[in-house]
């Protein structure tokens, strides 16, 4: 492993010049920042819409916004991703019409409907990387552009969700060997057949973690609006302070409640090399910020609590479930067919409910009922609304004895009446299922009872 960092910057760390002067002094502030992974521009004062959005608007003709309820029409979101870059090269001072009248041509370009999609969706990277490359290059940094298209950044042809292919790895490290800094666009590559497919939303952190892996980084930084994970949601308990240091393994688990500061799959090539993923804040950079990594001390016993809210969970009796060999497959098997994500299962002999996130239910509950009952003819079959799931996470809870006890005594003194507990089998978590309407006092009961 080497001493390179790559650092990528989210859309509100790129979202207007002094942003992305900021991203510049970043940069400028250790020489090991070689790798520059930049998304589209993201909302700011003068913008409540992504770039991207704006995008997806045009490539769609006005349906991206439409189908949200928002009366953006393609010409107008035309009109604000060329303004977008205008004000960009004027408040930066660079010279940039050649740029503009680039892009001003991608958008009036006419691909066939479901390459056009990705190729549109794409130009905010594509062209906020151009901006950034040569602003840097007019404060006399020496940077260089290099595009996905260049290095052989290659992705699989399923546009919209385009997955990183292994061989872009060699491709990736040979373009980035060696030279100045490089300014990489980040959402998007190249297919085999040469069609440009965008990655999910939120995909340049996909980008900087498959350049960190291929250039073997000795740090991934993720620089966002946020000082880092939080103990806790903080909108919520105020007190609630960034943790320092988290396993990839507790991540993952805090994840699963809403701690969306970053794109987890871009944690799985990091995690393969061990290479650190540190949070940090483009707006406060003198604060360290969360690093992700393989192995840690525990100091505490619980770390961070997620949560989620709007959960469901579909509750069955009957008699024998303990002994009937394949039962769980079979009813697992029903929410697979009808495309259900399920979280967790707490079961007993004769009874086992499934906790799914209430929106996947929509339209699907009566249907997912009556298939239910003809395959597995339960004695009682029911759906439960409107709960919250808190779930404690911390390698330091493995082997404690009396996380639980606190845990939930703290919910007893608020009188709030546990309807679901589970332990994950790992010990590195477990989830309290309590009604929606007491989320905000379990969770603050926790808090003061685990983390404070
Ligand atoms: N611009 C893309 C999006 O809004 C990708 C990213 O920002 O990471 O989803």
């Amino acid at each position: 492993m080497g001493t390179n960092i790559v650092c990528k910057f989210g859309g509100s760390s790129v979202s207007n010049a002094g942003q992305i002067e900021k991203v510049r002094r970043i940069v400028c502030a250790d020489d090991n920042r070689r790798f520059v992974v930049v998304s589209a521009p993201g909302k700011d004062g003068s913008e409540p819409e992504k770039i991207t959005d704006h995008l997806f608007n045009v490539a769609t003709h006005g349906h991206h916004f439409r189908s949200r309820g928002k009366s953006i029409t393609e010409r107008e979101s035309f009109d604000r991703v060329l303004a977008k870059f205008r004000s960009l090269v004027a408040e930066l001072g660079i010279r940039g019409d050649d740029i503009l009248d680039d892009l001003e041509s991608d958008l009036t370009s006419h691909i066939s409907n479901k390459k056009r999609i990705d190729f549109f969706a794409s130009r905010g990277e594509h062209y906020n990387a151009k901006v950034i490359a040569r602003y840097f290059q007019s404060k006399g940094m020496d940077a260089k552009l290099v595009l996905p298209e260049d290095m052989g950044f290659l992705v699989s042809d399923r546009f919209g969700n385009a997955k990183v292919l292994p061989a872009a790895h060699s491709g990736i490290r040979e373009s980035l060997k060696d030279g100045p800094v490089s300014i990489i666009p980040g959402y998007y590559g190249i297919t085999l057949k040469g069609d440009i497919a965008v990655l999910s939303r939120g995909g340049s952190d996909l980008t900087g973690g498959e350049v960190a892996y291929a250039v073997d980084a000795s740090c991934y930084e993720n620089w966002t609006d946020t000082d880092g994970v939080y103990q806790v949601d903080p909108r919520i308990i105020s007190g609630a302070s960034v943790i320092p240091e988290l396993t990839y393994k507790e991540i993952r688990l805090l994840s699963s409640g809403g701690f969306n500061v970053f794109h987890f799959d871009a944690m799985v090539s990091c995690k393969n090399k061990s290479i650190p993923i540190n949070i940090r804040n483009t707006n406060n950079p003198t604060a360290p910020g969360t690093r992700i990594v393989s192995s840690r001390t525990p100091g505490e016993t619980a770390v961070g609590i997620a949560r989620m809210d709007g959960i469901a969970y579909v509750y069955i009796e009957k008699d024998m479930i303990g002994e009937t060999i394949g039962f769980t497959k079979e009813l697992l098997d029903i929410f697979k067919d009808f495309g259900i994500n399920t979280h967790h299962y707490p079961s007993d002999k004769d009874d086992i409910a499934v906790i799914v996130d209430q929106h996947d239910l929509m339209d699907k509950a009566d249907d997912l009922k009556e298939t239910i009952v003809k395959r597995l003819s339960p004695d009682f079959l029911d759906i439960r609304y409107d709960l919250c799931l808190l779930s404690p996470v911390g390698i330091g809870m493995k082997n404690t004895p009396g996380v639980l006890a606190r845990a939930s005594a703290a919910l007893y003194q608020e009188n709030i009446n546990i309807e679901i507990v589970d332990q994950g089998p790992s010990q590195l978590s477990f989830h309290f299922g309590i009604f929606q309407k007491h989320a905000d006092a379990g969770l603050t009961a926790l808090y003061r009872s685990l983390l404070k």
